[in-house]
């Protein structure tokens, strides 16, 4: 079988697997010394820096002033000194998604540097990690491959977020054809030839693009070309079998676009096929209500049944959920623990309480960015049964 080498994705690009992120969200932590970091500034300029580092101290601060005085452990005293320590590598790379996880009595210490920038800075020190705002932030730089189209010739990259990542050139189709008898000149014969073997090409590059992305486990594909040469490769690419993958297009108007050219283009149109999913998701639920849940205390029903199959975390700004503050079981409306018959419980989010279900069972879940996520419901959820 025909394969392309493609070089090992680096680590920006592919920063947490899923496994990963579900332990990060298991980890409970008695003492409260789990700590959780947020910063992203999208509106930076050079002068503002020494105001955003101003606002990153004051966040260490804050949390000194409050945990450390009461608490004097040493383990946390040790990590919030070494985030603030990560303050110039954050003010170097200002328009990023900047995450710390951090327990130093478990021995924890995760950093997430993600090509994404939403308006976020908070420092949670807590028994649990803030697991939310990166699983918007993931979703926002969900990995796409980007192919660049002209007859003849192609571009590919994989690109996240604001990052694009040259892949390996595929092969180039020399597809003028020349008259040898100049006074032929451009017969049917010719034009004839030079549409079989453009077809050749586009047929040859399909194929190479759907190896390219099944190597990469890469599900989306965005293409830039011209509508002369769509009208084109589109047939090919559905005869590849990758209708399912083709997310959008946007129009090329030069195949040496930059890698920053190239990323500011395939950002609208995959902000379209999320929205469109979203939309698809919240159809189905009203199509299908047997197999459906709306609202927080149904789909946690649902979710404590374990028969959720995809959670949507809409905007829960402000929701909160009981739990039991032994077990950490969900309190519904009964004034003891279902699970364990403590008395004592304490409010959680909403959302973090979800998400945290939804990765125990292996939930798929869509976390849409804040500003898109208003425009949905609260929260629903798809069922297995
Ligand atoms: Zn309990």
């Amino acid at each position: 079988m025909k394969t392309i080498a493609v070089p090992p994705v680096p680590a920006a690009l592919n920063p947490l697997s899923p496994k990963a992120i579900a332990t990060l969200a298991e980890v409970y932590d008695e003492a409260s010394h789990a700590i959780t970091l947020y910063f992203s500034r999208p509106n930076l300029s050079d002068k503002a820096h020494r105001g955003e580092a101003l606002t990153f101290e004051h966040l260490i601060k804050t949390a000194r002033d409050r945990y450390e005085t009461h608490d004097g452990s040493p383990g946390l005293s040790k990590d919030l000194t070494r985030i603030l320590n990560m303050e110039p590598e954050f003010r170097g790379s200002p328009r990023r998604f900047h995450a710390v996880f951090a327990c130093k009595d478990r021995d924890i210490w995760q950093v997430v540097d993600l090509p994404t920038c939403g308006d976020l800075s908070g420092l949670q020190v807590s028994q649990r990690f803030q697991m939310v705002p990166l699983l918007r932030a993931l979703e926002a730089t969900t990995p796409c491959c980007v192919a660049l189209v002209e007859r003849g010739k192609a571009r590919v990259f994989l690109v996240r977020g604001t990052d694009a990542l040259a892949l390996p050139l595929l092969p180039t189709a020399d597809l003028a054809v020349e008259a040898d008898d100049s006074r032929v000149g451009w017969s049917d014969h010719i034009d004839g030839s030079v549409r079989e073997r453009t077809k050749a090409y586009f047929k040859s590059l399909a194929l190479d693009l759907h190896l390219m992305m099944l190597d990469l486990s890469c599900g989306q594909l965005v293409v830039g070309c011209r509508e002369d040469v769509w009208s084109e490769l589109e047939p090919q690419l559905v005869k590849a079998g990758m209708t399912e993958m083709m997310s959008g297009r946007f129009h090329l108007t030069n195949l040496d676009m930059t890698t920053d050219e190239i990323a500011k283009a395939t950002k609208p149109v995959v902000r379209e096929k999320l929205r469109q999913q979203y939309v698809h998701f919240w159809e189905l639920i009203r199509e299908r209500p047997e197999i459906s849940a709306v609202g927080v205390d149904a789909v946690l029903r649902r979710l404590e049944a374990g028969s959720v199959q995809t959670l949507f975390l809409g905007d829960l700004t402000g929701k909160d959920v009981t739990a039991c503050s032994r077990c950490q079981s969900w309190w519904n409306v009964s004034t003891q623990c279902p699970a364990c018959g403590s008395r004592q419980s304490h409010l959680m989010s909403a959302e973090e309480f979800l998400a945290r279900r939804a990765l125990a069972i292996g939930a798929r879940i869509i976390a849409p960015d804040m500003p898109t996520a208003a425009l949905f419901g609260e929260t629903g959820a798809l069922l297995r049964y």
